[in-house]
C-alpha cells in the first residue's frame, strides 16, 4: 500500500515536471479531479513538520457565492473562488520578508510559513512546503490541456496556486502561491483574534 501511494505521489510529481512549467497558471473548477488523499500528503510530510490536532482547523468552511463575494475583494474572489491568477511580480507578499504566518485570505487557516519561503523568480510567493500537511489539498489540474498539481485550503476549498517539483531541497517542492489568496501574520500576533478560532468561543462553562 505504501509502495502504491509512493507510486501516485511520484507521478503525479513527475508529470508536473515533464511539463516544465514555470508559472502558476489558471485553472477552472471543472477540471479538478483525483484528489490526492489527506493519507498521502500525511506520508508526504510525516517527519518533516508536526501534524495539527486542532480539530477546528480541520472544520469545513462552507459560504455561497454571494458571501464569498461579500467578504473578498474582486481580485481575491476572482483567484481563491474562481481559479484565477494573478500577474506575476504585482502581488504585495510576493517580496515580504517578515517572519510570520502566511493563511488563507478566504478562511484564515494556517498554510504555509516565512521558513519555507524562497525567491523562485517566478514572481509569485514560492514555499519549499507547506506549513503543515492538513492546511492544503493537492488535485490534479487538467485544465488548458496540461497536467498541473492545483493547491487548494483544506478548509474551505479556495484555490490557492499550483505546486511544482523544481524547487530546492530538502523537498524539490516549489509551492506557488498567488499573493491575494495569502494574509501575512507576523511572528508575535497569534494571540489577537484568529478567523478560524471564532467558532471555539462558545464553549459551555
Ligand atoms: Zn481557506
Amino acid at each position: 500500500m505504501k509502495d502504491y501511494l509512493s507510486i501516485l505521489i511520484v507521478g503525479t510529481v513527475l508529470g508536473a515536471s515533464w511539463l516544465g512549467l514555470s508559472g502558476c497558471g489558471s485553472s477552472t473548477a471543472d477540471d479538478r479531479t483525483d484528489a490526492i488523499s489527506a493519507v498521502e500528503l500525511d506520508e508526504r510530510w510525516s517527519g518533516i513538520t508536526a501534524d495539527r490536532k486542532d480539530p477546528d482547523m480541520t472544520k469545513k468552511v462552507v459560504k455561497s457565492d454571494a458571501e464569498w463575494r461579500a467578504e473578498l475583494t474582486p481580485e481575491q474572489y476572482h483567484i481563491l473562488r474562481e481559479g484565477g491568477t494573478e500577474r506575476a511580480f504585482t502581488g504585495a507578499l510576493y517580496q515580504n520578508k517578515d517572519t510570520g504566518t502566511y493563511l488563507c485570505a478566504a478562511c484564515g487557516q494556517e498554510l504555509f510559513a516565512s521558513d519555507h519561503k524562497y525567491e523562485s523568480g517566478s514572481g509569485w510567493p514560492s514555499f519549499y512546503q507547506p506549513a503543515n500537511g492538513r492546511g492544503i489539498d493537492e488535485k490534479v489540474d487538467r485544465s488548458f490541456g496540461m497536467h498541473r498539481t492545483e493547491v487548494t485550503c483544506s478548509r474551505c476549498d479556495s484555490h490557492l496556486g499550483h505546486v511544482f517539483d523544481d524547487g530546492p531541497q530538502p523537498t524539490g517542492q516549489r509551492y506557488c502561491i498567488n499573493s491575494a489568496a495569502l494574509s501575512f501574520r507576523e511572528a508575535g500576533e497569534e494571540s489577537k483574534t484568529d478567523p478560524a478560532a471564532e467558532d471555539s468561543a462558545d464553549n459551555p462553562s
